[in-house]
């Protein structure tokens, strides 16, 4: 059977596609891909498509291409920058074909949170530290609800990852403070994994300055709490004197 493939696309370096999107991407007679953020070298794996960039496309305009080259045989890939489940506006499409009986499997991909998590080398959750990942975004035409907005969020004071909102980095370092020190580590990676990766590293104290001073306004995640720092506490994972299912300890 032929079924539309949403695949993600990966943070950015070609080579971060899994197998299976790029088979998609090389099988495809159609693409739809958000330009403004998945990296058209990607494309270079796909000579045989008709490429779309849904940059200037509204949903109906997108369910239009599928349904017409789904209609033709065509096989058609929906191209999304890292993950589609992340902040990729797929459910809409998805209930879409639903409704026009058209299959779809979803394909999925290596977040910018993780490729932005690679290029400052750390680890996001750290014992002793925090066993907690939030990924979220400040409201912008996007409404957030009010339990989740940063301010309440930060009052956990786990490991954040900001989305879609560097350009607001002085609103955001306030809200963050509500939660956190000043002195919270923060780092800010633009265009994780692209050739022009840029790497900020600071406090809550100083973050915004520094983002300003290299002029990032766009594409980037900002990543908040102690996972940054120097402290925590050795895995129990590969603890010598701890049993688990898989390894006895050695010493008691
Ligand atoms: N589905 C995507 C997120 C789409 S929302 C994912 O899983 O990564 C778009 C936002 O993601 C951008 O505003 C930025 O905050 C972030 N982003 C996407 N690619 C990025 C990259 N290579 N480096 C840093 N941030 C990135």
């Amino acid at each position: 059977m032929n079924f539309v493939k949403i695949v993600g696309a990966g943070p950015g370096d070609p080579d971060l596609i899994t197998v299976k999107g790029k088979k998609a991407l090389e099988e495809a007679g159609i693409i739809i891909y958000a330009g403004s953020l998945v990296n058209p070298a990607l494309l270079e794996n796909a000579p045989k498509a008709k490429v779309y960039d849904s940059a200037g496309l509204n949903l109906d305009e997108v369910i239009e291409i599928i349904k017409e080259g789904y209609g033709e045989g065509k096989k058609i890939v929906r191209l999304h920058t890292g993950d589609p489940s992340i902040y990729g506006a797929i459910r809409e499409q998805m209930d879409r074909l639903e409704e026009l009986e058209i299959p779809y499997t979803v394909i999925p991909g290596v977040s910018s949170f993780a490729g932005a998590a690679a290029a400052i080398r750390q680890e996001l959750v750290l014992p002793g530290v925090t066993q907690t990942i939030i990924l979220t975004r400040m409201e912008g035409r996007t409404p957030v609800p009010e339990r989740e907005k940063i301010q309440n969020l930060a009052k956990v004071n786990a490991t954040m990852v900001i989305f879609l909102s560097i350009h607001m980095i002085e609103d955001l370092v306030r809200l963050l403070a509500e939660g956190y020190d000043m002195d919270t580590p923060v780092a800010v990676v633009y265009k994780a994994t692209w050739p022009e990766e840029k790497k900020v590293i600071g406090t809550l104290a100083d973050i915004a300055d520094k983002v300003k001073a290299e002029q990032i306004g766009k594409t980037a995640l900002v990543m908040v709490g102690r996972f940054l720092g120097n402290t925590y506490d050795l895995s129990k994972l590969y603890d010598k004197h701890f049993s688990h299912g898989y390894r006895r300890g050695s010493e008691k």
